[in-house]
């Protein structure tokens, strides 16, 4: 059954996709780690600004990035769904240009809302993760973006595959950078506990992605999609993040602490 949200904006995915997570790897996923605010300590290093599923609605973003300002991010990073369907460049130009004005560096990939054709990049816009490799503060940031399949049909849709072969991309034009501070951005997320639970209660998440991270053990996973699925979670020790959707005025504020290889997120909304 295809489910409309509020807003005109439809639910992902409302239907499980099969293939099973290995019990031996669901025990490295822990749901515990919930949305906490937790103080700044000596050694937080880096704040990431993260956004997911803006579906177009620029006042909403204006309101995020406002009030996200006083906190000083470093970064601010997209997890897709920019636009709502848009099919022209100006379209999501005109979403970007928003952080852009800004002033802080970002770098975005495309969900499957968005007009793949657009997935190498806007020119001049932030920095299109999708495979390549986005230095800042010490951080390597890899992204790709497009869902696995959905009931709807959607413009960006791709296999597991599809999305791990352009991470792995983007990874390997990641030079001289050492394993705990790479970032991983894509709108569809891994398999987990929270992060891709839909409303209906299924884990539509990406079995292969929860591998993946598994094995190349960012310090970091950001995606979206699911917007029902707001939270966070460890996958192994990868603090895994959908700050929830930002047309709705969800947002995540992400202080990563690369010596002791944490990440402590503050859940905002408007
Ligand atoms: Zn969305």
């Amino acid at each position: 059954m295809v489910a409309v949200l509020g807003e005109g904006i439809p639910s992902p995915i409302d239907k499980p996709i099969p293939a099973p997570v290995p019990p031996d790897m669901q025990q490295l996923i822990n749901p515990s780690a919930a949305i906490v605010s937790i103080s700044r300590g000596d050694h937080i290093q880096f704040k990431v600004l993260a956004l997911s599923d803006i579906h177009g609605k620029i006042s909403a973003l204006t309101s995020i990035l406002a009030k996200a300002q006083p906190s000083r991010p470093d970064l601010v990073v997209v997890a897709g769904d920019i636009t709502h369907f848009a099919t022209r460049s100006e379209e999501v130009w005109s979403i970007l240009e928003v952080i852009g004005r800004s002033g802080l560096p970002y770098c975005y990939v495309l969900g499957n809302c968005d007009p793949p054709q657009f997935k190498g990049g806007i020119d001049g816009m932030g920095m299109c993760l999708e495979s390549n490799c986005f230095t800042v503060g010490g951080f390597s940031i890899i992204g790709a973006g497009g869902s696995t399949s959905t009931p709807f049909g959607t413009p960006f849709e791709t296999f597991e595959e599809d999305i791990i072969d352009r991470l792995e991309m983007g990874r390997s034009r990641c030079q001289g950078q050492s394993r705990p501070n790479l970032i991983l951005v894509t709108h569809n997320p891994p398999r987990g506990q929270i992060i891709d639970k839909t409303r209906a209660g299924s884990h539509v998440g990406s079995p292969k992605l929860l591998k993946y991270i598994l094995d190349i053990k960012p310090i970091l996973a950001l995606s979206g999609h699911i917007h029902e699925a707001i939270g966070s979670e460890l996958i192994g020790d990868t603090t895994a993040v959908n700050p929830g959707p930002a047309f709705r005025g969800s947002y995540a504020l992400i202080e990563v602490d690369v010596e002791r290889r944490q990440a402590f997120v503050h859940r905002g909304s408007l």
